[in-house]
């Protein structure tokens, strides 16, 4: 068997769930768990983040696989349905789904079902992605309001830059401004929000990167938020070739030695997830060193130095990324960021849960 692995440590994600608490001392958490738990996988993480009051999820398969596993808390369609016939399920298994066009409305509206919903509306603020306009919130809220098939609704949105120098204050101004009247609950926050702006926690705040132990702010550490990294990306040198002067590696020769370079190849490539656009140079740990990748990322393997770490050979382990080298730091130095790289672990990598 290939030697690479995936660990999803639960003690982090509770520990990162336990920061995400402490910050929004009164307000719900919502754990955001799409994207088959930011590439985590849904259930691992579900158990990791089990004292959440709800979890956000896209899709209806995803919210039924979390009820079938005994998940009673709010579970939420961050998209809310995408057809009339997924409101039935979402009615008997109590899922809360997001409003945010007409049509969805229209299909509420017909809808026969035995329970009503609990629906959170969504109101475009300014990032102009999903969500009714501020000068439409009155009459849709009203048509809401006298739809059977509504439970009860909460009023939300979502920023485009709470995790840029531009901040949150013109959104939160406007979403406060049409919402003052109402009483309804409000849920605004995801992590960048919830890290930085206690303005703007409200009922439910949303968290997802976090969770995972990496940082939502560009140029901030996880670690400076005290957010532990959840996953740990792991695999082992399964070749080593020794580099004389002006010898190249790799495919299109990008790295040619400088000096007599040794080079461990590692069992990981692109079809398991790492990025091909790491550069020569792009941090990467192997026996708890930290050392660099050289040379292009093929498909199922990529290179290390280990010129400087002699006694690392075949079967030296290698961390992708995890404690050693952080996630975030590797997204960097490929052009991307961590939410892109950890829900691209693919299919093929085995995946270990423990503690
Ligand atoms: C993904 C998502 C979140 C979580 O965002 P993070 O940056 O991962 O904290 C919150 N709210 C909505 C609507 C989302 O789509």
């Amino acid at each position: 068997m290939r030697p690479i692995q995936a660990s999803i440590h639960l003690s982090a994600l509770e520990h990162n769930l336990a920061i995400a608490k402490s910050k929004a001392s009164k307000s719900k958490i919502l754990s955001v768990v799409k994207a088959n738990g930011y590439g985590h996988g849904l259930l691992n993480v579900a158990k990791g983040l089990r004292a959440s009051d709800g979890f956000a999820v896209l899709g209806l398969d995803e919210a039924l696989a979390l009820r079938n596993a005994g998940y009673s808390q709010t579970i939420l369609l961050l998209e809310g349905v995408f057809s009339p016939d997924e409101l039935l399920a979402v009615s008997e298994q109590a899922i809360s789904i997001v409003v945010h066009c007409d049509i969805q409305i229209e299909m509420l509206e017909l809808a026969s079902i035995p329970h009503p919903i609990s629906v959170h509306l969504k109101i475009n603020t300014g990032m102009n992605r999903l969500g009714f306009k501020p000068h439409d919130f009155e009459k849709v809220r009203a048509r809401l309001e006298h739809c059977h098939n509504v439970a009860d609704i909460t009023l939300m949105t979502h920023f485009a830059t709470a995790d840029e120098p531009l901040g949150i204050s013109s959104p939160l101004a406007l979403f406060k401004e049409l919402t003052q009247e109402s009483s309804y609950p409000c849920s605004l926050a995801n992590s960048a929000t919830l890290l930085g702006f206690p303005e703007a926690h409200a009922d439910w705040v949303r968290p997802g990167i976090m969770l995972y132990g990496t940082s939502p702010v560009a140029g901030q550490s996880a670690a400076s938020f005290n957010l532990k990294p959840v996953m740990s990306f792991n695999s082992q040198i399964i070749s080593v070739q020794t580099l004389n002067v002006g010898e190249c590696l790799g495919y299109g020769h990008r790295f040619t030695a400088e000096r007599k370079t040794r080079i461990g190849v590692v069992a990981c490539g692109y079809a398991d997830g790492y990025p091909r656009h790491a550069p020569n140079g792009t941090p990467i740990a192997v026996s708890g060193v930290l050392t660099q990748t050289l040379g292009r990322v093929s498909m199922d393997m990529l290179y290390v130095d280990i010129t400087d770490n002699p006694s690392a050979g075949v079967g030296a382990p290698v961390e992708l990324w995890g404690e050693q080298v952080s996630v975030d730091d590797v997204a960097l130095a490929s052009g991307t960021i961590s939410y892109e790289l950890l829900c691209a672990i693919a299919p093929r990598v085995p995946v270990i849960v423990v503690n």
